[in-house]
């Protein structure tokens, strides 16, 4: 991966599609991740989204070509439907990705159509101050109750056996962030599902778990994604010291322990401490109102004395 790497964007605004006419801008502070769920279609089967009987459209529509940019990124789109506690769009940029048919599902456009993505979201994280941990995609958001209920996009990516197997959505997020030259906060084990891990596995699961061994304490050397003896002793390590059975495999109970440890630290304060925080917090916004009445009352007071020297 060469930092550097860009790729082109096209600009087609959808002046005539309903999004673009509402103009609702808002100052990004997510991405969206999106694919067509069709397979093997272009960009310009999208083109027409841009007619005023459509209210659905992307911020931009990514393809073998590069990305065609549909609408200000600061204009919200109508790419998610709503969860139960929200909608994405509100707060989320995004994008259709064109899914490769059979027929151009190559690693090398793989690897493409992957890098345009990356290079997309890693200038959105940039000019908007995106954290890469908010690069999400649709049934992501739609596990957080922000998003109706669509398998997009990890019902191609990540795929066994297919070009797409080594791209995740972890990887991603992983990739922005180190394009962009932030620490990488390695994925919870919580956050992914995957099977029983152990010796000679492979891929992404696998490297979120050595990340988390690492960040634990736990040490893998660098991650690298293969199961070897080196992951084999670390978690036999971890499993020792949280009196799990020692086998050095990675099943359901110890990748659940792995989550409980990795978690006092890794999760933002305001959402575990909302006791002791919420409490300080109650305190320091009564002292502010009452020291805007404070305020007020002096202020009166002058408006008075002054009144009455006139
Ligand atoms: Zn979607």
């Amino acid at each position: 991966m060469t930092p550097s790497e860009t790729y082109p964007i096209e600009r087609y605004i959808m002046t005539k599609n309903r999004c673009y006419k509402a103009d609702r801008r808002r100052t990004p502070t997510g991405i969206q991740v999106h694919s067509v769920g069709s397979k093997g279609t272009t960009r310009d089967r999208w083109r027409r989204w841009n007619v005023a009987t459509i209210s659905k459209c992307a911020n931009a529509i990514v393809d073998l070509n590069g990305i065609m940019q549909t609408l200000d990124w600061d204009v919200r789109p109508w790419l998610s439907g709503s969860g139960s506690k929200g909608n994405a769009n509100d707060w989320c940029v995004g994008f259709e990705t064109c899914e490769p048919s059979t027929k151009n599902d190559t690693p090398e456009a793989a690897e493409y159509l992957f890098g345009c993505i990356r290079y997309l979201c890693t200038e959105l994280c940039r000019d908007y101050g995106i954290a890469p941990a908010q690069i999400k995609c649709h049934c992501e958001l739609h596990r957080e109750g922000v998003a109706s209920n669509h398998a997009d996009v990890n019902h191609w990516w990540g795929r066994t056996g297919t070009s797409w197997e080594k791209y995740t959505m972890t990887r991603l997020r992983r990739e922005v962030a180190l394009e962009l030259g932030e620490a990488y906060q390695p994925t919870r084990m919580e956050d992914i599902v995957v099977s029983t891990l152990k010796k000679g596995s492979k891929g992404d699961a696998v490297l979120i778990l050595q990340e988390n061994l690492n960040a634990l304490g736990f040490d893998c050397g660098k991650p690298d994604g293969k199961y070897g003896s080196v992951t084999v002793g670390a978690v036999s390590r971890f499993q020792t010291k949280y009196g799990l059975k020692v086998d050095g495999i990675a099943g359901e109970q110890t990748q659940a322990a792995i989550a409980a440890a990795l978690k006092p630290a890794d999760t933002p304060k305001e959402e575990t401490d909302t006791g002791i925080v919420g409490d300080a917090l109650s305190a320091l916004l009564e002292r502010v109102s009452k020291a805007e009445r404070d305020l007020n009352d002096i202020r009166a007071e002058i408006a008075r004395l002054q009144g009455g020297t006139k």
